[in-house]
């Protein structure tokens, strides 16, 4: 994005707000970080994200603006650092949403590219130094070939199949196998690139920026949740985690009772089987790694339950390459997509279509006949089939669904998210969060708070993009003091089973914009699981624990404060967006299968109401939130479902 000088100045003196030089550290403008912002903005499609920024930088030095948050009737520019880290605390605890939402894109914008940006000609940032990061895995090797062969359209393209499948992830990748292997002739299309074990190099910068959808800075409108989710050929399963739920029964039965009668029946059991023994799901790869023994700790001190995580993986070094899990498994341990269902897919003569993306399905006389698309290169491809699979994951779907004319009310609606935190504890020995088992273990202590509806306990490793992204920042020698903790802080991930959903929209130009809040039904869950998460930091021995409102909340137990005074800070510090740093990995529901087109958006088979041979196999397709990591039940459903289509086709 071009900044004008206005902008640009402006820009760069909020970066060097929030971070100045100090003894040590680089300053945010010595980094590159403004630089680095206006070319992130390029990943948001949305034009009118990009107008709002241009006009809050445009406002920025007026000295009404600073007269109006601190009674000072002075350029911004002219201020003390005094002074402006007092109009950007303004910002962080205003009344007004929209100036939180402002300030939350700020700080984790100014904070990832901080931690993640390379130093100067790709050399060790300075600040891995000050952290003591060991920085990337080791150099990016090129010249190795990749297993799958794919096609980069390089000119317009006209194909026919049978069945096209949008999106190449847990469904469309599971889809892809089951229909290929029936016979039928297959076409994944996927909007992003395709890489292998020997691209990853567990680089933060360029991993998000080739692998995460819109370079991992992707989130709702008010900016409140920061949606993650993988855009690359093998979708999310390349970057995720690889823990492994089978759905739970009482969800399966919430499900069935939701109108699709087959999720208790032994035929999904089937599936759920088939995907765990595709993915060679197993408990053997669960060695308790320095961050997850405070969970384990904790946990075991205060009696709660904790049990071993199903983990998608064969020979996980469970060490430090593993806490490099989410930019893709460079020991090619991790049980994929790409490793899986594509693999098998292509052996039954499946095509990719890689680095294009779809614009819209056809549909002639209420019957999807093709899919329109565009590469990254902008050369048009036209798909001609049978039938169309879409498995663009919950946000892409619904705005797939809606670009090609569909109306059914339920398309985008129903949105969970599993809104996800971190409370963190600083510990006296050297953690390393960074290192180990990705997710070794796990807690349900307090999964049932109200019916179905509460909170798992998780850690994720500690890379330092995924720490910043809920410190707090309330000047900079504060947050310094917390980054430099880095190494000696784990963090218990509070992982909310939400029951009231958001909602995807599309904007002017058709895509998806994506809007959410908690309900206090969910809010009052997930301030049960902060207060249980510092609960098992404290029985863990941690020295000082804090959580991640935008206002400061902390306590250190036996010295400063206790459980008492932290939850009423958090309490006073507000539960509603912006106040909080809220994250989604699990995006989920916005094309629900129901019993009926007046609650759902498909039948239980996954064709969509509105269309005749135009199906919905993936995340999209929940009737509510999985209350588990989603990806076992994605693939089970889809395997169900294809094999379903596969039948219908013949
Ligand atoms: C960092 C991270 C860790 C996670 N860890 C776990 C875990 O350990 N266990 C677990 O169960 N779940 C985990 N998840 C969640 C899980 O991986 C996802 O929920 C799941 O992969 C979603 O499956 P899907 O098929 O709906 O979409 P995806 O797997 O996201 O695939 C959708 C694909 O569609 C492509 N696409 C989108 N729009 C278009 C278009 N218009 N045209 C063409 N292609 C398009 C995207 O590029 C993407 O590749 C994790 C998620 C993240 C982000």
């Amino acid at each position: 994005m071009e900044l004008t000088l206005r902008q640009k100045s402006a820009l760069e003196n909020i970066c060097e707000t929030f971070l100045p030089r100090a003894e040590g550290w680089p300053s945010a403008l010595e980094s590159g970080i403004p630089q680095a912002i206006a070319q992130a903005m390029d990943f948001n499609p949305r034009s009118n994200a990009g107008k709002e920024f241009l006009q809050l930088l445009d406002l920025w030095d007026s000295p009404l603006h600073s007269l109006l948050t601190v009674g000072r009737l002075k350029k911004f520019s002219s201020l003390s650092q005094e002074d402006r880290i007092r109009i950007l605390l303004t910002w962080a605890d205003s009344r007004i949403g929209k100036r939180r939402a402002a300030f939350q894109a700020l700080r984790k914008a100014i904070g990832f590219l901080y931690v993640m940006l390379p130093g100067a000609n790709g050399a060790r940032s300075p600040v891995w130094e000050r952290l003591g990061y060991p920085g990337p895995l080791r150099e990016k090797s090129n010249s190795l070939p990749r297993p799958l062969s794919v096609i980069v359209p390089d000119r317009e393209l006209e194909l026919s199949c049978e069945v096209c499948i949008v999106g190449s992830g847990a469904g469309g990748g599971t889809a892809a196998a089951v229909l290929a292997a029936a016979g039928k002739n297959v076409i994944v299309l996927e909007a992003g690139a395709y890489y292998d074990d020997a691209d990853f190099d567990g680089a933060e910068f360029s991993s998000f920026r080739n692998l995460y959808t819109e370079g991992g800075f992707a989130a709702t409108a008010d900016h409140s949740v920061g949606l993650l989710a993988g855009e690359c050929f093998g979708g999310t399963t390349v970057i995720n985690y690889c823990t492994s739920f089978r759905t739970p029964d009482e969800i399966r039965t919430e499900w069935a009772a939701a109108g699709v009668p087959w999720f208790t029946s032994d035929e999904y059991t089937r599936s759920l089987d088939a995907v765990c023994e595709r993915l060679h799901v197993n408990l053997d790869h669960n060695r308790v790694s320095r961050r997850e023994q405070v969970l384990d700790r904790g946990l075991r001190a205060l009696g709660w339950h904790v049990e071993a995580m199903p983990r998608n993986v064969v020979g996980c070094d469970q060490g430090k390459v593993c806490g490099y899990c989410g930019y893709g498994c460079a020991l090619g341990a991790k049980q994929s997509a790409t490793k899986t269902w594509l693999a098998d897919a292509q052996q039954h003569g499946a095509r990719f279509v890689v680095e294009t993306r779809a614009l819209r399905v056809r549909i002639e006389a209420g019957t999807a006949t093709g899919v329109e698309a565009r590469s990254k290169s902008g050369h048009r491809v036209s798909i001609r089939c049978k039938a169309v699979v879409s498995a663009c994951g919950s946000i892409h779907t619904p705005a797939l669904l809606m670009r090609s004319g569909l109306r059914n009310e339920h398309i985008g609606r129903h949105l969970h998210l599993h809104p996800v935190s971190n409370v963190c504890g600083a510990f006296e020995e050297e953690i390393r969060p960074w290192e180990g088992t990705m997710q070794a273990i796990y807690s349900d202590e307090h999964r049932y708070l109200t019916g179905n509806f509460g909170v798992k306990y998780e850690t994720t490793a500690l890379q330092p993009v995924i720490a910043v992204a809920v410190l707090p920042w309330r000047e900079p020698v504060q947050y310094r003091s917390l980054l430099e903790k880095l190494s000696h802080i784990s963090a218990i991930g509070v992982l909310l089973r939400d029951r009231d959903g958001g909602r995807v929209t599309i904007d002017r130009e058709g895509h998806p914009v994506t809007h959410y809040a908690l309900s206090s039904f969910d809010r009052a869950h997930l301030r049960n699981g902060f207060i249980g998460a510092a609960r098992i930091l404290e029985a863990a021995g941690a020295r000082q624990i804090f959580s991640p409102h935008a206002k400061w909340c902390s306590y250190e137990p036996g010295r400063g404060g206790s459980l008492d005074t932290f939850t009423k800070a958090m309490d006073s510090a507000g539960w509603d967006s912006g106040r909080l740093a809220l994250f989604s990995f699990h995006i989920q529901g916005t094309a629900r299968l129901g019993g009926s087109p007046r609650t759902s958006a498909a039948n239980p088979e996954g064709q969509v109401w509105e269309g005749r041979n135009l199906y919905v196999m993936d995340s999209s397709s929940f009737p509510s939130a999985s209350g588990v990591n989603p990806m076992i039940s994605i693939e089970a459903i889809a395997h169900r479902n294809a094999a379903a289509l596969a039948a219908r086709l013949r």
